[in-house]
């Protein structure tokens, strides 16, 4: 998703911020760059804040025309520092890579605007993205450097490639799980830890507590055999699932 990604920079005046942004974008695995009329992107100052991600810097391509820089492109977001009317629709990071990682994973070409230290991007600019997308940083001072900017959207747009591919962790089906909790209640009157008084709120909050582990059918295999082993796997007493079916079904 990454790989379908330019990051454009319309008339940046710094080299250092140049160099910051090529090693920004190195640090979060995207590596094209379009420059349109920098300055000196090859100065000492570009090269040094570059750090390692000079490659990127060196690699760089230069445009004369915003236009140029956006041959290929399917999907322009422009990066502002300011909240504007409604004549854009509006993103934050987060949902921008949403966006990117919709269109990308599609194998569209995505390129994200970011525009002039001083003066942004200008309306003629802004015309050619199809969103904006805005960092809700502090509305009395909401200008990021570049680079920092730069980096935000591109930790996001890291993120929103990574997670998807983490290996599936599949949730167990309601099932599996109830048959865990069940389990749970039965073991807990065995080993002595649950009367009959009023167990409910304790199962309730265990189960809250297991809810929000996701578990998967063998993480539920690994604590039943937990169960069993504390159980001493002697047969069930079975007055542990009698409290269960009275307490917890009935109430459903
Ligand atoms: N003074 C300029 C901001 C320039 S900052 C202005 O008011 O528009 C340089 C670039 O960094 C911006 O054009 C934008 O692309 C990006 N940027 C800075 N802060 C940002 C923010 N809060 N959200 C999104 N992009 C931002």
């Amino acid at each position: 998703m990454l790989n379908q990604v330019r990051i454009v920079l319309i008339e940046t005046s710094h080299g250092g911020n140049i160099g910051a942004v090529a090693r920004a974008m190195k640090n979060m695995g995207l590596s094209e760059l379009a420059l349109v009329r920098p300055c000196d992107h090859l100065s000492g100052q570009a090269v040094a804040r570059a750090s390692g991600a000079d490659d990127l810097l060196r690699a760089a391509q230069v445009y004369d025309t915003l236009d140029d820089a956006l041959v290929g492109c399917q999907l322009v977001i422009g990066a502002s520092a300011r909240l504007r009317k409604v004549r854009w629709p509006q993103l934050d990071p987060r949902q921008c890579a949403q966006k990117v990682a919709a269109e990308a994973g599609a194998g569209r070409r995505v390129a994200l605007l970011f525009g002039r230290e001083r003066t942004g991007l200008t309306n003629a600019e802004l015309d050619l993205c199809h969103y904006l997308v805005h960092i809700p940083a502090n509305p009395e001072y909401s200008s990021l450097n570049l680079a920092m900017a730069v980096q935000v959207i591109a930790y996001e747009l890291r993120m929103a490639e990574v997670q998807p591919q983490q290996p599936g962790r599949e949730p167990a089906p309601v099932e599996a799980f109830e048959g865990f909790m069940e389990h749970l209640t039965e073991a807990l009157y065995d080993i002595g830890y649950l009367d009959e008084r009023n167990p409910e709120k304790l199962l309730r909050r265990l189960r809250r507590l297991f809810h929000r582990a996701e578990l998967d059918q063998h993480e539920i295999n690994i604590l039943r055999g937990i169960l069993n082993a504390a159980q001493g796997n002697k047969r069930r007493s079975g007055q542990g699932r009698e409290l269960w079916q009275r307490r917890i079904r009935g109430n459903r």
